[in-house]
């Protein structure tokens, strides 16, 4: 009996496993590896993936083979290399088999089937997939088959075929009036036909091509070192033209015919390096990105997939790209948090392009100008080769000159605003001169809270440990975690009086502020609220460039990947809210933080200042900032980690414990100590249970324990163990 291996759709670890189906001999010519099918389970249909296929003798087995009922897709959506992806996430990130599995795939495949009658003459399956003719089905001309919903996923575009040699030709090239092609299907001459067209999401066909620039030494010797397929650092100061040897090592790899994947943190929040390898490559580049809809994405999936697009530049998912023949992977700003998913299977991508890569035998490199420590430790050790860029690339280009203000000291001095006198100043000059500011505050909104001046209480979210931050454009208080708003209250809920008031600070009030003081000057506000609209970040920033604003006012957002020439002037209106981030990696988070905004200042001819407000002058994370010492911070910060038994001195897993009920929740994060400390105790630190950060999120509880270790084979199997016999908990690697 033939049969498929399937992996079914529950999340349940009991079931989480290989089951065998029949293939019954109507769909013997379909079913292959990496296929989606519907089969029946416990007298329900569900969804699987077919990861194996082979022949058994039924009589040996002891229990009944059910056969698949249905294929779900026209060729395999995953070939052999994403399904053994698929095993190594499951296996590393203590994930099920089928969440693995469907993290790889867009969204809209994880949608809806239904039956389309498919013409028999018709022979790619996508072309197949645009038809829909029952009518052709009776008389004999079509089959039955299923397939996705199509609706909307694929965009069609009526063309003529001209019957006599069978070319098919645009409408506007046929150019025939609609009266007269009419009449030419009516004689026969020609026939309409419904093709597929792709959308054009990356605006290619209006884009101008940009012109390759020549390295200089350094870079140059940084391209000539990635000969071989090991993983390279590329440690680079901002502005040292990382991007420009991107480009290059791109070119070199697709002229050997080798394809690439280039991953970006957020790729919304850096469309100009979308746009630098787009104007490079043209239509070789494909995107892959939670901005876009889901058919955009669905065709930007299969134009590389069928090998159309040969650079993928993506987000944290474009690393499951269904590319053949990769010949090189780069991470930029691998340092950035964004890369490693958190929520299951929280895979970290800096990890599976490895995993990727040595399956292709290609190069991954690593850049960043703050190369997270794990990394930096790596190619100290030899692990990884390092390279370093040192310069800016631009010959004229400086490093821009750092001021610390000590916020404690302007309040002693009577200035009670949110800038410095400094700052102002630095302001003033700025626009006297015609350049432009950026400026950083790490909270969107108005203020931070509201709060009550005479009894202290701060309105929180009914359903999260948080409070509520006041947004004045609706007046009202909302929670950053589940969305829940409310009106602001003008009496206090609490003791009745009338104290009650905003406190700190938020883009929306340092706009407001900022404009009271320059009322001239023209404000940019970026923040998640005003660039919640697909494009409008680049909109905006295309403005900027454009010299249309004078100042923006943005969160971490600007914090990336702007490189605008007229930028002389970065100011961080507090730089203290990463740094008490209660989080081992605060400190690291703070200086990368703060060394990424200030590298927007003085990139091209011109010099430039960056002004970093702080209640926390003397700390290191922000001192070391002043001369852009990342070695220095490297070195203190591994000094601090070893002490603590923290990365990449020791590995860490956080497990978290969610239940709706407080005390189960806390009960059940104490049987897991427990059971842990037991098994474990010879090689592994058990910490906790603890308290979440933010304790409660939409009526959840949600408690952690930290796991620290340095043979991860060692504890393996006890967490597996517990990931499989304990509902409702995540279990998320550290670093
Ligand atoms: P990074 O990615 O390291 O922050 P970029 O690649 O953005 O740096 O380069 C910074 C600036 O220097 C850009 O405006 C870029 O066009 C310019 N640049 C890069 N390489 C060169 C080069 N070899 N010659 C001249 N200008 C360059
Ligand atoms: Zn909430």
């Amino acid at each position: 009996m033939r049969v498929a291996q399937v992996i079914i759709d529950v999340k349940v670890a009991k079931l989480d496993n290989e089951y065998t189906y029949e293939i019954p001999s109507s769909l013997a010519s379909l079913v292959q590896v990496g296929m989606r099918v519907e089969v029946p389970f416990n007298r329900r249909t569900l969804m699987g993936f077919v990861v194996d296929i082979c022949e058994i003798d039924p009589a040996g087995i002891g229990y009944k083979i059910l056969p698949i009922t249905n294929v779900l897709d026209v060729a395999p959506v995953l070939n052999d290399e994403l399904l053994a992806v698929a095993d190594f996430i499951a296996d590393n990130y203590y994930s099920y088999k089928i969440s693995a599995l469907q993290a790889m795939l867009p969204s809209v495949m994880k949608g809806a089937y239904s039956k389309v009658f498919v013409p028999n003459d018709l022979a790619s399956p996508l072309e197949r997939e645009c038809y829909s003719g029952e009518e052709l089905f009776k008389q004999g001309k079509a089959d039955v088959e299923y397939v996705l919903n199509v609706k909307n996923k694929i965009k069609t575009e009526q063309r003529v075929k001209v019957l006599a040699s069978g070319e098919i030709v645009t409408k506007k090239d046929y150019g025939l009036s609609a009266q007269r092609l009419k009449t030419q299907v009516k004689h026969g001459v020609i026939e309409l036909v419904e093709v597929e067209v792709k959308r054009d999401v990356l605006g290619i066909s209006g884009l101008e091509k940009s012109r390759k620039l020549e390295l200089n030494d350094e870079q140059q010797a940084a391209f000539d070192a990635v000969t071989t397929d090991d993983v390279y650092l590329l440690e680079g100061i901002t502005g040292s033209g990382k991007t420009e040897v991107f480009l290059h090592l791109i070119e070199k790899t697709l002229n050997e015919g080798r394809n690439v994947i280039l991953l970006v943190p957020e790729i919304s929040l850096t469309p100009q390096m979308l746009n630098r390898v787009t104007s490079r490559f043209g239509s070789l580049v494909a995107t892959l990105h939670s901005a876009l809809n889901p058919n955009e994405r669905y065709d930007e999936w299969r134009r590389i997939k069928e090998g159309d697009a040969r650079v993928v530049v993506g987000a944290r998912s474009a690393v499951f790209a269904p590319l053949e023949n990769i010949g090189l992977i780069i991470i930029d700003e691998e340092h950035e948090g964004s890369y490693a998913q958190d929520n299951a299977p929280s895979y970290h991508a800096r990890e599976v392009a490895k995993f990727r890569a040595e399956h292709h035998r290609a190069p991954v490199i690593l850049a960043s100008a703050t190369p997270s420590l794990e990394s930096r430790a790596r190619a100290q050790k030899g692990v990884y080769k390092h390279l370093t860029l040192t310069k800016r690339a631009n010959p004229n280009a400086i490093l821009p000159k750092v001021e610390i203000i000590d916020m404690a000291e302007e309040l002693r001095t009577g200035n009670f605003s949110i800038f410095s006198s400094q700052l102002k100043e630095e302001i003033a000059t700025t626009l006297e001169s015609k350049n432009q500011a950026v400026l950083m505050i790490n909270r969107r909104g108005y203020a931070n809270f509201i709060m009550c001046r005479s009894c202290s209480y701060v309105p929180e979210c009914p359903n999260c440990a948080v409070s509520l931050t006041y947004h004045a454009s609706d007046n009202a208080m909302h929670c950053h975690y589940c969305g829940h708003r409310e009106q602001r209250p003008q009496t206090c809920p609490s003791c009745g009086g009338n104290k009650i008031s905003e406190f700190g600070v938020g883009t929306q009030k340092a706009v407001t502020e900022l404009q009271k003081q320059f009322p001239d000057a023209r404000i940019l506000r970026i923040d998640a609220d005003t660039t919640s609209r697909k494009g409008s970040l680049k909109k905006m920033l295309d403005e900027f460039g454009a010299g249309k604003h004078d100042i923006i006012v943005g969160t971490q957002i600007v914090a990336k990947g702007l490189d605008f020439p007229n930028v002389t002037l970065v100011g961080v209106v507090n730089a203290d809210t990463t740094l008490n981030l209660p989080d081992y990696r605060a400190s690291e988070k703070t200086f990368e933080l703060l060394t990424q905004v200030a590298g927007r200042a003085g990139r091209a001819d011109k010099l430039g200042t960056v002004v970093i407000q702080t209640y926390n002058p003397k700390h290191y994370a922000v001192d070391l900032v002043r001369n852009h010492d990342y070695n220095e911070f490297y070195q203190k910060e591994m000094r601090y980690r070893k002490m603590g038994k923290y990365s990449p001195f020791y590995y860490g897993i956080r497990i978290e414990i969610v239940d709706k009920n407080e005390d189960k929740a806390l009960k059940k994060a104490y049987e897991i100590t427990n059971r842990l400390k037991r098994q474990l105790a010879q090689s592994a630190i058990i910490l906790g249970p603890v308290e979440a950060p933010v304790k409660k999120i939409n009526n959840k509880f949600y408690y952690h324990i930290n796991v620290k270790y340095r043979d991860e084979a060692l504890i393996k199997a006890a967490i597996r163990e517990i990931k499989d016999e304990i509902e409702d908990i995540n279990i998320e690697k550290l670093a």
